[in-house]
């Protein structure tokens, strides 16, 4: 056995990152151990025409007040999303740019895509406060049901739905037709309403990090330093009357307890004795990775901004989801220019399959859709295809398959005697956000620091 102390934390992730901070901070020892060469998980750093992007998370929400409290503590600055400037709606081969908040549909559809976000909003206030979402009234309706087909029975606008469709798969990133509705109302639920997570300013794109989303857990890694072992995944978790006992390839290690931080199809993987109840591995079989790819685009000047654009894009039918000029603070826009854009659920699944220059040419086409032939010679290319990263399986979190929620009916955050759960999947406020995996890690070390506690938990 190479060390003994009070806590392992399985995964460096925002979540683990978090709880270690909160454990040391209340005086346990702790040890993380992240199978990948880096810190972060989803939060990832990449470069493009010199300049650090992030390939994972970017965007802070206006509520997200862990992250920021934690990046303010360590000096990392926060800068508003940009956005001076038209931006523009791609559907149906016409590309068309506006100024308003709502996007230039018919008259009708808008209406009646308000009419659906009303009764989306009014299925989220019905959900019980403070309780898990299996409590609500008509739950085993609503867990049956897809969003898929709660669009289909609720909106019969085709623009409508094909904006609710893109505005819903840029939240989960998967297919609709595969998502509970409950699940989804959940989502909505925990993040402050639909509305706010579509919304920039005021909603959860509002802010993105000076240098990069991944400062915070590269700042929070140097201070783990000797605490934090890297390219150590964790293989298997046996645990006794007396504490954990931690095995990953080349070593053992024990704790008086366990943190697992890590995504769902990864928990699936690490072998537990005693085994997890098997309601617990049901529940992981139908918690399935979202799927997207995230690629930036660089192009010798931000052509869109001398055009009285703001890099801002849907893109109704491209594979091209959404689109973002992804400035970061004063200065950012000088010299080449960066667009951001994100490829999801079902089109993130075929352009994985496409070969890398035949991927690159169809972004670099939906691209020339939208904001013309300027558009059509970039200088710097890069893309992460989340459902290839080894110890992330997809993003930005998993979902829930229609019928799991009711199945389940218990906390996913219950303890599995001396293991303890964190990750942004398992959170109680903004799931499926670095927030969240904040909070899930703040309440999971709680649970250690104080047994038995119901003390909300501190911020991170
Ligand atoms: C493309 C994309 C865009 C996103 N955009 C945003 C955004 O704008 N804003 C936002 O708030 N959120 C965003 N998210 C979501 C956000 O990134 C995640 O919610 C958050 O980073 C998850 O943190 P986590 O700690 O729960 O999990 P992770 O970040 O996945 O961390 C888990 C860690 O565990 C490690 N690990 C896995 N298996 C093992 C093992 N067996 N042993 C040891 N270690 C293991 C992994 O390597 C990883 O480091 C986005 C995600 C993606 C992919």
């Amino acid at each position: 056995m190479d060390s003994e102390v009070d806590v392992i934390i399985v995964g460096a992730g925002l979540a683990g990152l978090g709880a270690a901070t909160q454990l040391r901070r209340a005086g346990k020892s702790v040890l993380v151990l992240e199978a990948s060469d880096r810190v972060g998980g989803r939060c990832k750093p990449g470069e493009i025409a010199g300049r650090r992007i992030d390939h994972g998370g970017q965007w802070i929400g206006a509520a997200h007040h862990r992250y920021r409290a934690a990046a303010k503590e360590r000096g990392i600055e926060l800068a508003p999303q940009f956005g001076d400037g038209d931006a523009m709606l791609h559907r149906s081969g016409k590309a068309k740019s506006y100024s308003s908040v709502l996007p230039p549909l018919p008259k009708v559809a808008l209406a009646e895509a308000a009419l659906a976000q009303r009764r989306i909003a009014s299925d989220v206030k019905n959900l019980p406060e403070g309780a898990l979402p299996h409590l609500a009234s008509r739950a085993a309706m609503l867990d049956a049901l897809t969003v898929e087909g709660w669009l289909r029975r609720n909106v019969r606008s085709v623009p409508a739905r094909e904006l609710l469709r893109a505005a819903i798969a840029a939240i989960v990133c998967a297919p609709l037709a595969g998502v509970s509705y409950l699940h989804f109302l959940e989502i909505v639920r925990q993040s402050g309403g639909f509305d706010s997570m579509i919304a920039v300013e005021g909603g959860a794109q509002q802010d993105v990090v000076v240098g990069g989303a991944w400062s915070l857990p590269e700042a929070v890694g140097e201070e783990l330093s000797g605490e934090l072992r890297l390219e150590q995944p964790v293989r298997k978790i046996v645990q006794d009357d007396a504490g954990v006992s931690v095995y990953t390839d080349a070593a053992e290690f024990r704790a008086r307890w366990a943190i697992v931080a890590v995504p769902p199809p990864l928990v699936a993987e690490i072998e537990f004795s005693p085994a997890l109840p098997a309601r617990r591995r049901s529940l992981l079989r139908r918690q399935l990775m979202g799927e997207v790819i995230k690629v930036h685009v660089a192009y010798e000047t931000p052509f869109w901004r001398n055009g009285g654009l703001s890099g801002s894009a849907l893109g109704l039918g491209l594979s091209v989801g959404v689109v973002f000029d992804p400035g970061q603070g004063e200065g950012a826009h000088e010299g080449a220019g960066v667009l951001v854009a994100l490829i999801e659920a079902e089109h993130a699944t075929r352009l994985t399959d496409m070969a890398a220059e035949d991927r690159r040419e169809e972004v670099v086409g939906d691209l020339v859709a939208i904001f013309g032939e300027a558009a059509a010679e970039p200088v710097d290319y890069t893309e992460c295809v989340w459902s290839e990263e080894e110890w992330a399986r997809g993003g930005y979190a998993a979902y829930l398959v229609p019928g799991a929620i009711t199945a389940h009916d218990a906390s996913l955050a219950e303890p599995h005697g001396r293991v303890h759960w964190a990750g942004t999947e398992i959170a109680r406020e903004f799931t499926g956000y670095f927030e969240g995996a904040l909070e899930s890690g703040a309440r999971a070390a709680a649970e250690i620091i104080h047994p038995g506690s119901t003390t909300e938990p501190e911020r991170s």
